[in-house]
């Protein structure tokens, strides 16, 4: 019989390149989601997944409807990705924030442990968990400080998963991933933003790309990359954390200068902080500029991970490089650009 997987957050980013790489494994795929999803099944359709994925009606902020569903699922495994997922925003819903990506994690574990504790859960963790970063690079054993609802949320999500673990012995893991990315990016992220727009530019559908903090220092990696982590973690013979990154970091300024020359374009940077703007070598035209708009009440300055514990203890290695991400969502934008006029 095949193995059962319930995904929270299937019209995600995540859940939908999870959902394919579990369908390709055997599985039968559970797709939890809200009735009111923002993207419907579209990342799924967008894989060529949606018929596959057997969707199930669930709410993390409803208690019973999640005891519900895991009792007719009975899943072997469970990966919790839905979340508020966006920093910015956490910073304006911050209780809200802390309601689904922290006790709904609890929830969650409350109602897998009263069906099964050999259900085996994920819990999707954030290297947002490390925030004014003590140590770099940052790993499993680095101390946590966060710099957002959204980064203190997900710590009592990481926290109650680790106390599950500890106090009712079950396989629970949580993944503290660093920030990964795909064509299937939601465009309020910062990576999807600046290859979205650009490419809305290049078909005179926007004037000009707008960010704020553009010295911010992430370690990008593919998202295809990283659901095979969190499948390796609930296969490992026995449950624990792990940090997924690529260990590379770069400015959100250089994932600009990148993305435009996908596009065509050969950037010149003028200015720091705040007055940072980027022009077209060959005609002068402004095309990003930095605004107060979107910088945020604390930033993350540095993030940049240590994988180690996960190729060690799991053969897992992201294969994406920088600029092999950077094309790839360059290119994939660029062509939805051209085909479609919703995306402009
Ligand atoms: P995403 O694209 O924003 O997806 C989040 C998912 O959560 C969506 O399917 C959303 O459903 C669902 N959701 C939100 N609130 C919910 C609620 N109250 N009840 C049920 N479902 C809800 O995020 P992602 O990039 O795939 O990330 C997946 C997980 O990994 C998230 O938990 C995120 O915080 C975490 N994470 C992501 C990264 C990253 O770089 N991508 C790094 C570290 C950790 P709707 O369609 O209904 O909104
Ligand atoms: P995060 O690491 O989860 O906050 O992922 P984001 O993609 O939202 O942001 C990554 C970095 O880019 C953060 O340091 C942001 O402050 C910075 N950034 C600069 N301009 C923007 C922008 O316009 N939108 C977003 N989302 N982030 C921006």
């Amino acid at each position: 019989m095949s193995r059962r997987a319930l995904i929270t957050g299937v019209t995600g980013q995540d859940g939908a390149y999870l959902a394919k790489l579990l369908l390709e494994k055997g599985y039968d795929v559970y797709g939890a989601m809200r009735r009111t999803a923002s993207y419907g099944l579209g990342r799924m359709a967008e894989l060529g997944i949606e018929k596959e994925v057997k969707p199930i009606s669930m709410e993390l902020l409803e208690e019973s409807n999640i005891r519900k569903v895991i009792e007719k699922v009975k899943p072997d495994e469970v990966y919790n990705l839905a979340a508020q997922s966006f920093v910015a925003v956490s910073f304006d819903q911050p209780v809200f924030t802390a309601d689904v990506d922290g006790l709904g994690v609890t929830r969650l574990l409350e109602a897998i442990r009263s069906v099964s504790t050999g259900i085996k859960f994920y819990q999707a963790s954030t290297s947002e968990m490390f925030g004014k970063v003590h140590e770099t690079p940052q790993k499993e054993t680095t101390v946590f400080h966060p710099r957002s609802p959204y980064g203190v949320a997900k710590l009592y999500g990481h926290w109650i998963t680790v106390n599950y673990r500890e106090g009712y012995n079950m396989h629970a893991c949580s993944g503290i991933l660093f920030n990964h990315e795909s064509p299937l990016r939601g465009q309020e992220f910062v990576t999807r933003k600046i290859t979205a727009t650009l490419a809305r530019m290049k078909h005179g559908h926007a004037q000009e790309l707008c960010l704020g903090n553009m010295d911010a220092l992430r370690d990008w990696g593919f998202a295809g990359d990283y659901v095979e982590g969190m499948h390796l973690m609930l296969q490992a013979p026995t449950p624990d954390d792990y940090v997924l990154a690529t260990g590379v970091t770069h400015s959100v300024r250089e994932f600009v200068t990148l993305a435009a020359e996908a596009a065509g374009w050969n950037v010149e940077w003028y200015g720091e902080g705040a007055e940072t703007k980027a022009i077209d070598k060959a005609t002068g035209r402004v095309l990003v500029r930095s605004v107060p708009e979107f910088y945020r009440p604390a930033e993350v300055d540095l993030l940049l991970g240590d994988p180690t514990k996960a190729k060690e203890k799991l053969g897992w290695t992201p294969k994406v490089d920088f600029p092999g991400l950077v094309s790839m969502m360059m290119e994939s934008d660029l062509r939805k650009a051209a085909q479609s006029e919703a995306f402009l």
